[in-house]
């Protein structure tokens, strides 16, 4: 099962991925997340990503395309996995046709302004990234992870002004990708206005019938 979900940021691109991850014991691979790590630990190449993430820029496709490549090589994606914000835009999806075959790209749609609710309520677990929400998913102790009681915490480009640019770059970098994808018969639209656990059933009801 190799799979891509693709989608604005805030559409639930992560906490879906974490559902099929679960069920289907494939990992998810989010290019978001091999950037923070990287920043966090200060490399060389998360020193150089660090200020277009805080600006709402996408990294430069080099970078990003060397992370993916060496996580690619882990032995547990071997079976399949889950593409969580790669590709952001049609030179890194014509990266990705070399490394790998696609099965299936989900596309999540959501309004542009429960995007932005969306992402300035999120909180996400330092020790184990599980993902919150204030308002539409909160933990049963403020600030504290129902999982594994790892601190939460907000996103540095989580702010309302950095998401703004976020979801500008979205619009003129990533969207293309949609007929890109549609094009090759790839993709399948779901609309996500219902709960996270309306969503999951959506996504699982698509698994079964594409991989039945
Ligand atoms: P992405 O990975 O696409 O940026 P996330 O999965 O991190 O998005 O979700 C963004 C925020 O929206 C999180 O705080 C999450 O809890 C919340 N969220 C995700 N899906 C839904 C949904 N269907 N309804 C309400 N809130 C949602
Ligand atoms: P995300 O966690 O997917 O919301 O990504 C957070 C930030 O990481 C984005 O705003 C970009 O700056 C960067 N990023 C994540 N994935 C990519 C990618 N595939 N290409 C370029 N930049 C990326």
């Amino acid at each position: 099962m190799k799979l891509i979900v693709l989608g604005a940021p805030g559409s639930g691109k992560g906490t879906q991925a974490k559902f099929i991850t679960q069920k289907h014991q494939i990992p998810q691979i989010s290019t978001g997340d091999l950037l923070r790590d990287a920043v966090k630990r200060e490399t060389v190449l998360g020193i150089k990503a660090k200020e277009f993430m805080n600006t709402g820029n996408l990294v430069p496709d080099a970078i990003v395309l060397d992370l993916l490549k060496e996580r690619l090589m882990k032995d547990d994606s071997s079976k399949g996995f889950i593409l969580d914000g790669y590709p952001r835009n049609i030179a890194q999806a014509n990266e990705l046709v070399k490394i790998t075959d696609i099965d299936l790209v989900i596309n999540i749609n959501v309004d542009y302004g429960l995007l932005v609710q969306r992402i300035t309520g999120r909180r996400t677990c330092k020790e184990c990234g599980a993902i919150f929400h204030i308002e539409f998913n909160p933990p049963l102790k403020e600030g504290s992870c129902d999982k594994c009681s790892g601190e939460l915490f907000q996103r540095s480009d989580d702010t309302e002004e950095t998401v703004k640019k976020r979801l500008n770059t979205y619009e003129n970098q990533t969207k293309p990708l949609i007929d890109y994808y549609s094009s090759q018969n790839l993709l399948h639209t779901l609309t996500s206005e219902g709960t996270i656990e309306e969503m999951r059933q959506k996504v699982e009801n698509l698994l079964e019938k594409t991989f039945q």
